[in-house]
């Protein structure tokens, strides 16, 4: 699974980073984005949770 932060979309609330930090970090614009190419199956229940907590919808599949 791999996961992309629409940048449009983000308000930098900060949610998916603090369910998946694994997964997610702040970029250089103080946006979140994904900092793995596969998502660890050993966190995707915690990745699945911060798609699912951005309240824009900026988290999506790709
Ligand atoms: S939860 Fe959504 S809006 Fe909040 S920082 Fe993450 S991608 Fe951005």
């Amino acid at each position: 699974m791999r996961l992309i932060v629409d940048q449009e979309l983000c308000i930098s609330c900060g949610a998916c980073i603090d369910v998946c930090p694994e997964v997610f970090d702040w970029n250089e614009d103080d946006k979140a984005h994904s900092i793995v190419d596969e998502v660890p199956v050993a966190v995707e229940d915690q990745a699945n949770e911060a798609l699912e907590s951005c309240p824009t919808d900026a988290i999506s599949e790709d």
